[in-house]
């Protein structure tokens, strides 16, 4: 059994751990402290804390559940990391640079179940969920990167949209949440992170009762049943009316803006037929919806997919604002180095399993 990583959990779940084992409850302020404001890599390094107070940090937790394997820089600023786990399994984060400032991409799974035709993350099966301390892990990795670089950048947005369906992974999610928006944590705005899920529904109303501010995404892909099953199969456990209800409930509660990510497949989903339906299932909230617009990544494995052409996704672009569809397209980050998700971690695999 591995130890588990102290970032895995939350200030509320640390105080309660330290004073179940005969610590003052301040304590947990000072490793907070330690952790996220001085982010030091050893717990012998936090230095106003006792002997004692150490040791007992250090039999029962760990700071290092991640070991950076591959780092990559692209020519735009984007860097990909490759993260080897205590188990050896390879998990995948990316840090991206905007006008805005500086996002991470974090991986929730090792694999992922939904099976998605045009994902690359979909061809590795899941083989088990990460922990908190893992996605949080992943965080504190990049920020430590930014730090030895001394230039004083800090990440500052969050998008959970590497390998892994997040609200397949509920409980951890919300943890690693708490932790990065906790003031005494890493502090990253709610309004700063974005949960992106191919749909599962139940779960949408679950996380809407979190209360969390968070940006939600939804992977919709197709604006009608056939078209979304015949590429994400979960749209036969969660088709399209069962998620807008799901949706329905998100925006009453929460009130939020949520974002619909569309893969443009060349000929597949990118008529102006889809688009005016996609217009048809959205119009009547649309003054809380956003249609992201990705053009496809292409994948080896998966060329009965091509990108739709540039012009074809500019007609789709117009059909949607014309018709009062707040959109925009998501022109990639870091193409150089494979940064979509799941590209390096499944060439890496496929390299060393010939
Ligand atoms: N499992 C979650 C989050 C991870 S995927 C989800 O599906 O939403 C994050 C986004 O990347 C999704 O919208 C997904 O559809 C998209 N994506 C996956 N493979 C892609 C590819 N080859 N090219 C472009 N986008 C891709
Ligand atoms: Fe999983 Fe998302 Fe890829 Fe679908 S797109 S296989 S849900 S990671």
């Amino acid at each position: 059994m591995h130890k588990q990583s102290i970032y895995g959990l939350t200030y509320e779940q640390l105080t309660e751990w330290l004073m179940d084992h005969g610590q003052k409850r301040f304590r947990a302020d000072q490793v907070w402290n330690w952790l996220y404001k001085k982010r030091i890599n050893h717990f012998s390094d936090m230095k106003n804390l006792n002997k004692e107070t150490i040791e007992l940090l250090d039999e029962n937790f760990v700071l290092d559940t991640l070991q950076e394997e591959i780092k990559q820089e692209s020519k735009d600023g984007t860097i990909k990391f490759l993260f080897r786990l205590a188990d050896g399994n390879l998990i995948e984060t990316v840090l991206m640079r905007f006008n805005y400032g500086l996002s991470v991409c974090v991986t929730t799974q090792v694999g992922c179940n939904i099976g998605c035709t045009f994902c690359a993350s979909g061809l590795l099966k899941k083989s088990r969920d990460l922990d908190s301390g893992e996605i949080v892990e992943q965080i504190m990795n990049v920020q430590k990167h930014l730090d030895q670089q001394g230039k004083d950048e800090r990440v500052s947005h969050i998008v959970v949209m590497g390998i892994g369906e997040p609200f397949d992974n509920f409980n951890n999610l919300v943890d690693f949440i708490e932790v990065v928006n906790h003031d005494a944590g890493l502090n990253i705005g709610a309004r700063h992170i974005t949960v992106s899920t191919s749909g599962l529904a139940h779960k949408i109303y679950e996380f809407a009762d979190t209360g969390l501010q968070v940006n939600l995404a939804i992977s919709l892909h197709a604006p009608n049943n056939e078209l979304r099953t015949s590429i994400m199969k979960i749209n036969k456990a969660f088709p399209i009316e069962k998620l807008m209800k799901s949706v329905d409930y998100y925006l009453e509660k929460v009130n939020r803006r949520i974002t619909y990510e569309y893969i443009m497949l060349k000929d597949v989903n990118d008529h102006k037929e889809e688009a005016l339906q996609l217009v048809k299932l959205l119009k009547d909230k649309r003054h809380l919806t956003y249609v992201n617009l990705i053009p496809y990544n292409s994948v080896d494995e998966h060329n009965q997919y091509q990108r739709s052409d540039t012009a074809t996704i500019q007609q789709f672009f117009e059909t949607l604002k014309e018709n009062g569809i707040n959109c925009g397209v998501r022109w990639e980050n870091g193409a150089d180095i494979d940064a979509a998700c799941g590209q390096l971690r499944s060439k890496q695999i496929k390299k060393k399993t010939g």
